[in-house]
């Protein structure tokens, strides 16, 4: 099997595994305790806090663990998005569903100007798209227009970290999350950059843990795991090779391809490639019968053949929504595995003879 779904998950480095063993183990102790287990489960958390924080250039007590991105974002829309928040087009479904109920308004980052003399107290943007890979540029500007308004800065870091340098003071935000799945660490557990000074009530509530900003026992070997994630998750090794690769076999097949946002700034490892009036669902499981795993649109909105919402948003027309089929290499992806896919997906293609079916069978 070729993997090209790392947007949607990451497979954990065995490194990161062995880290996190003696902690289902002997080592289970509960942080707060006073006793030795605890001690040394706590003593666990904070190494691996330190490394957390390193990777985007935060202050250890600037850090709050969650179960993942999408408690880390939730945390912060209820916190302080209540009132005037505002969020573009790229935003993952774990901003968008909160923000819509919370009223939020859309924006695209190149008019924010205007958007914000209609009053905002929060804004809330991708740094790099999941679907598209587009990245957010310029936002040390962004935050300070963000700031000269009043207003709070919070950047989905999810897909970003590990891929390209993230850094908190650079990018002069108040919030920031991120994910440990996604750069090589377990599922479930995750980051709130919350700036020094900045006041966010909690979402969770209960025990006190985590100072009070974040409630509930911690996920010691998941935590410890992230820890080791970030630590080796080194953006610099993270290079485009693979992807560029891949397109490049796509565009000389001389089929009617559309490769999505590749005159734009993106993120290292993402292709989003479709052919409109095909049905990106069926395209996904040819590909996987033939040996390939990609996914229509993102992996989080379910397994239905519903065309890309977020496409749509962007102003794709439908039938190049629908079509879309998303190939996401990792750190570790090689050139022959891209060059595998893009044959794959090229045999594929041709044989659909563009009439919107494909005999998932053929391939096996
Ligand atoms: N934001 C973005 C941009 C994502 O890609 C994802 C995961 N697909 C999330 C948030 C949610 O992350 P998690 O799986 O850790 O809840």
């Amino acid at each position: 099997m070729i993997y090209c779904d790392f947007n949607a998950t990451a497979p954990c480095r065995q490194p990161v595994i062995d880290a996190m063993l003696p902690f289902f183990r002997e080592e289970f102790g509960n942080p707060a305790s006073r006793h030795g287990f605890g001690l040394r489960a706590l003593e666990a958390v904070e190494q691996a806090a330190a490394q957390v924080a390193r990777r985007i250039g935060a202050e250890v007590d600037e850090l709050v663990f969650t179960s993942g991105a999408t408690e880390s974002n939730n945390t912060v829309l209820q916190g302080a998005g209540r009132r005037g928040l505002l969020i573009s087009r790229h935003e993952h479904a774990s901003i968008y569903r909160p923000a819509r109920s919370l009223g939020a308004r859309l924006t695209d980052p190149a008019e924010l100007e205007e958007a914000l003399k209609g009053g905002a107290r929060l804004v809330a943007f991708n740094l790099a798209c999941h679907e598209t890979g587009e990245l957010l540029t310029g936002v040390p500007e962004l935050a300070r227009r963000i700031h000269a308004a009043g207003a709070l800065f919070h950047l989905d870091a999810t897909q970003a970290a590990g891929k390209i340098p993230v850094d908190v003071r650079e990018l002069d935000c108040d919030f920031l999350s991120f994910s440990a799945h996604k750069l090589g660490g377990p599922k479930g557990v995750g980051a709130l950059y919350i700036r020094s000074g900045v006041e966010l009530p909690p979402l969770i509530d209960g025990g006190g843990q985590q100072r009070g900003r974040r409630s509930g026992t911690l996920n010691v070997p998941g935590i410890v795991g992230f820890g080791a994630a970030a630590r080796l998750a080194d953006p610099a090794r993270f290079s485009s090779c693979a992807r560029d690769r891949f397109e490049e076999l796509l565009a000389a097949s001389g089929l009617p391809f559309e490769l999505i946002a590749t005159d734009r700034p993106r993120l290292p490892g993402t292709s989003l490639v479709s052919l409109p009036g095909e049905d990106a669902g069926k395209l996904v499981d040819a590909l996987y019968a033939a040996g390939v795993a990609a996914s229509a649109g993102s992996a989080c909105s379910g397994r239905g053949s519903e065309p890309s919402r977020l496409l749509l948003d962007l102003g794709y027309p439908a039938l190049t929504a629908a079509g879309a089929v998303r190939f996401s290499f990792g750190a570790e992806s090689s050139i022959a595995e891209a060059e595998e896919a893009a044959a794959a997906f090229i045999r594929i293609i041709q044989a659909t003879n563009r009439k919107g079916v494909v005999d998932v069978n053929a391939y096996r």
